[in-house]
């Protein structure tokens, strides 16, 4: 990973700082060198560090969804199996919460992109962009837990924004994503698959892409061009990824509103996201969910501890240290150390597990878990706060799910029960024949 230094400060803003920055009481903000940068047309943005892509990488966006196209975009991208970024509106997200649920659990990034895309409402103060940034952040964190930082503006920064506006949502941590790639499919109402198709080729190549798509309704040729773009990238040896916050964002380039508002650089410090502390501890709890050890308890003969797994929030697998394997799974393991494969066996089943399956923790080895259940033919379950693991020796031979094993389970020990009542009737009635005689002469 390469760290760039990005620093944004002008030299304007330090030359003005040393010369004419003489704080006094009650100083109005015409003499606040900041001020006086941001007005001259000049972006301050804070010092960052971001990851730059060490591949050709290709960020796929959607705007103005979520709409009912959504899941078909949801669709396409997992068969494809590939991320992308999802810039909602919040006033459609509040509408659509199981799509925004969905967006978020398969993976994808989840951005901010205004409450209602009203042009007017947005641009012509910023304290209204303000309320509606928050509202959005709002709306998403209160569907999936999730205090998105990311940012698109409805239209672009591009002749919508001017400095105060980037000054202020830097300032709250906010990143502010444009684009590189336009796919043109919202040039006009309709633009036929083809032509975003045709766009999207004659777009620039270079190594880092952001492309521009929507995912409301009227967007159903995005949805069918789609599939053609995806294979474009793929055939260019492109990755693709979902925007994150160590992604460094692609601004359009400094030039004068074409709005006219208010100055509200007095008012500064009303802008300030009430959650932000929150956010950072929640990012830092998320940085320290590493492994989780687990417990493997055998549910028969009777219930004992047999060993331990680990699951992973990093590739969300779990993961079976290799010296359990012969307790675990009941098989035999043999290490081949010149082709690094390894190789669990058991009577006739077999399962291969060459090196770059494997995974090292400190001096342990591990193989990924549920493939070997599936082959070795055991039954897991695990409770819902996932502390542990429960496996079952399956006498049929055959995988069962938690579902049908819970079934089984039930209608067995059912079966049981009602054996063990008939019999001690008919244990009853054997033993002591007179005793039913005697009441039925009553
Ligand atoms: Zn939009």
């Amino acid at each position: 990973m390469v760290f760039k230094k990005k620093c944004l400060i002008s030299l304007i803003l330090v030359i003005s700082q040393i010369f004419f920055y003489f704080p006094t009481i009650g100083q109005a903000e015409s003499a606040d060198p900041i001020y006086q940068t941001l007005l001259s047309g000049k972006r301050i943005l804070k010092e960052r560090n971001f990851i730059e892509e060490e591949k050709a990488t290709v960020y796929l966006t959607f705007d103005d969804g979520p709409s009912e196209l959504t899941p078909k975009v949801l669709d396409i991208l997992k068969k494809e199996g590939i991320k992308a970024t999802f810039f909602v509106v919040g006033k459609a997200a509040e509408q659509n919460k199981k799509i925004i649920k969905r967006i978020v659990e398969e993976g994808h990034s989840i951005g901010n992109h205004s409450y209602t895309h009203q042009y007017k409402n947005l641009y012509s103060s910023f304290s209204d962009f303000w309320q509606e940034i928050q509202k959005t952040e709002k709306v998403i964190y209160d569907i999936t837990g999730i205090r998105t930082s990311l940012v698109r503006t409805p239209g672009g920064t591009y002749k919508n924004w001017d400095s105060f506006y980037f000054y202020f949502m830097d300032q709250a941590d906010y990143l502010v994503y444009d684009w590189n790639v336009d796919s043109g499919d919202s040039k006009r109402i309709g633009v036929p698959a083809k032509e975003i198709i045709a766009t999207v080729k004659q777009s620039k190549v270079t190594k880092k892409l952001i492309v521009l798509m929507h995912d409301s309704k009227s967007h159903v040729n995005t949805v069918g061009a789609l599939p053609s773009i995806i294979k474009y990238y793929k055939e260019k040896g492109y990755q693709f990824k979902a925007l994150s916050e160590q992604v460094e964002p692609i601004i359009q380039p400094e030039t004068a509103t074409r709005w006219k508002r208010n100055n509200e650089f007095e008012i500064r410090d009303t802008f300030v996201r009430e959650v932000e502390k929150k956010k950072i501890a929640e990012v830092e709890q998320k940085e320290e969910q590493k492994d989780k050890l687990v417990d493997v308890w055998m549910v028969e003969p009777y219930y004992e501890k047999i060993g331990e797994v680990i699951y992973s929030y990093q590739d969300e697998m779990w993961w079976l240290p290799l010296k359990q394997a012969p307790i675990l799974l009941d098989t035999r393991v043999m290490v081949d150390e010149r082709t690094k494969i390894i190789r669990l066996y058991k009577e006739n089943t077999s399962l291969m597990i060459r090196g770059q399956e494997l995974k090292r923790i400190g001096q342990e080895w591990y193989i990924p878990l549920i493939p070997a259940i599936q082959v070795f033919q055991k039954n897991i379950h695990w409770n819902e706060e996932m502390t542990y693991l429960i496996l079952e020796q399956d006498d049929q031979g055959s995988f069962v799910t938690k579902e049908e094993s819970i079934w089984s389970k039930i209608i067995s020990s059912w079966e049981t029960g009602f054996q063990t009542i008939v019999t001690r009737l008919s244990r009853i009635y054997f033993t002591f024949p007179s005793l039913f005689l005697y009441t039925y002469r009553n």
